[in-house]
């Protein structure tokens, strides 16, 4: 049964690390980017909505689309697959825990030094990057986005927009641990959205046990010594509560 063969891989592994994907947020009720193009938003599309250039073009729509993304996030809770991975934490001698995710669930759930690869959607700057930071998302006006109290710019969204890269820092730091782990897990994750969707090849280069987590066939099965086709609520708790 994987699921057992899954456990005995990680009951001797030291080095552990995570990579959770849209799937993972979707179980708490947080829909993809794609699937929240519903409604007034299905006539736009993520170039309309998620670049730098969207924003300057019509910073209010943009800011918008991000108030009515960040109230779902702020009703949204972490499942028992967040809870899992945030009481893991000592099982190990590293669980490193990098995210594709935007919502911020994992720290909800108790977990720390979450890396974020795509940002936060809870948390905003200035877009003229001059190096003011907002981190109170229940405070900020949902129609227009504010002026920056240092430079007078907008405040934008926290999140990687497309078009933009990856902050080095974080994604180095990602594939620091995943090259250094034994066991991999792959959460949620479709494999398509890239550079995130490469770190497991690398981690397999390295010599990573590579477990994917995911109800749905995901362009990255060919590399997994295990897949699991089941929820991450579904497998998290069976795989590491009792590990
Ligand atoms: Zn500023």
């Amino acid at each position: 049964m994987t699921i057992a063969a899954a456990r005995a891989l990680l009951q001797t592994a030291r080095r552990v690390a995570v990579l959770t994907g849209a799937g993972m947020s979707a179980e708490s009720g947080v829909p993809t980017f794609r699937d929240a193009l519903t409604g007034l938003w299905s006539k736009f599309d993520a170039e309309q909505l998620a670049t730098p250039a969207a924003f300057r073009a019509n910073p209010g729509l943009v800011w918008r689309w991000y108030s009515e993304r960040r109230a779902g996030v702020l009703n949204a809770q972490p499942h028992a697959g967040h809870v899992a991975l945030a009481r893991a934490v000592g099982r190990f001698d590293s669980l490193a825990l990098v995210t594709q995710n935007v919502d911020g669930l994992h720290a909800r759930a108790g977990s720390a030094d979450v890396l974020e690869l795509h940002g936060n959607i809870l948390h905003s700057r200035c877009l003229d990057d001059c190096g003011v930071r907002y981190d109170h998302p229940e405070q900020l006006p949902a129609g227009e986005p504010p002026r920056c109290p240092a430079c007078g710019a907008p405040l934008r969204p926290g999140v990687v927009w497309f078009g933009e890269s990856l902050d080095p820092g974080i994604l180095g730091r990602s594939e620091h641990l995943l090259a250094s782990a034994q066991v991999v897990l792959v959460v949620g994750t479709s494999g398509l959205v890239y550079p995130a969707a490469g770190l497991p090849a690398m981690a397999r280069a390295a010599g990573a046990k590579v477990i994917i987590i995911n109800p749905d066939p995901s362009a990255l099965d060919h590399l997994a010594h295990l897949v699991l086709p089941l929820t991450a609520e579904q497998a998290l708790p069976a795989l590491l509560e009792t590990i």
